[in-house]
């Protein structure tokens, strides 16, 4: 049985529970992160952790413990679970309050704080010896997309109909501007250059974004952040997606048709077999 934290204890998941009045339950009002753990150790937990408390500062959730408090907490969780790989789930809402009414001003905000972690499997192979299938869709999300909220009903029915659509994922258009995917962030690579949208409020600043260009900066390997019209996704040579679960996966077919040769790429393999490295690294504890 798995255990997981909920407001400064440990328990079994079938013994957590939140009242009903939880503002994250009633309308979405929460924040949220996703942290994997290879070798027990948290990934760039401290980028997560003030990508967390940046989501928390925007969305005016006091913030319910500082990075040594989580760092602790999350480790526990880790260490109390089931598998050498983990994914951690951890969610802030603003909690209860005794009325439902959407503005919170004035009152006593106790936040409600969760999260488990469940095994990680490595991504199938598969999926880097052949890529996978995406389509482009309208981005129908609000402006605030830098903002990691559990309010996630665009994400969830464009991942839906991308899927509906036989591919992987959907990847969100904006006024002609590729942003990101419904749950992961963009890449294409153009005569050998890796380029990703620079952040702002209509994306969510990945992580696993940041270590991309981080790893491709150390190998001197071309890369920079430059809008994505949608006539430059469609002649890429390469297009990547990139989350923290599913790591770089690579788009071999967009809206039905092939990306370059319809193979992943020569620059997908290079960053697939740093990115490798790079965690095996972590398990080692020679990085983080
Ligand atoms: N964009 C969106 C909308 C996402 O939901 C995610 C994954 N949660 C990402 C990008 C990738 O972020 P990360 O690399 O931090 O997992």
């Amino acid at each position: 049985m798995t255990d997981v934290y909920l407001n400064g204890q440990f328990l079994p998941l079938d013994e957590a529970c939140i009242p009903v009045l939880d503002r994250g339950f009633l309308f979405g009002d929460g924040v949220y992160e996703v942290i994997p753990a290879y070798g027990r150790r948290l990934f760039r937990l401290h980028e997560h952790l003030q990508r967390l408390q940046r989501s928390l500062s925007e969305v005016r959730i006091p913030e319910p413990l500082d990075e040594t408090g989580w760092a602790g907490v999350l480790q526990r969780l880790v260490d109390r679970n089931e598998g050498e790989d983990q994914s951690v789930y951890l969610q802030v809402t603003r909690g209860v309050l005794p009325k439902r009414d959407h503005a919170f001003g004035g009152q006593d905000i106790h936040p409600t704080v969760f999260a488990m972690s469940t095994p990680l499997n490595p991504p199938d192979p598969a999926i880097a010896e052949q890529g996978v299938a995406a389509v482009t869709l309208d981005d129908i999300r609000w402006q605030s997309c830098h903002i990691k909220a559990i309010t996630l009903l665009p994400n969830v029915l464009l991942r839906q109909q991308a899927i509906d659509a036989g591919a992987a994922e959907a990847i969100l258009i904006r006024q002609g501007q590729a942003t990101e995917g419904a749950a992961s962030n963009l890449f294409v690579v153009r005569d050998g250059v890796i380029e990703t949208p620079p952040k702002g409020p209509l994306l969510l600043p990945g992580i696993t974004r940041d270590l991309v260009l981080e790893l491709a900066t150390a190998q001197g390997l071309p890369a920079r952040e430059a809008d994505i019209p949608v006539e430059r996704l469609r002649d890429a040579d390469e297009v990547w997606l990139t989350s923290s679960t599913r790591e770089i996966v690579p788009v071999t077919r967009l809206d039905g048709v092939p990306v370059g040769d319809g193979q992943p790429g020569p620059v997908f393999r290079r960053m697939h077999r740093l990115y490798q490295d790079y965690k095996d690294a972590v398990r080692r504890g020679e990085a983080d």
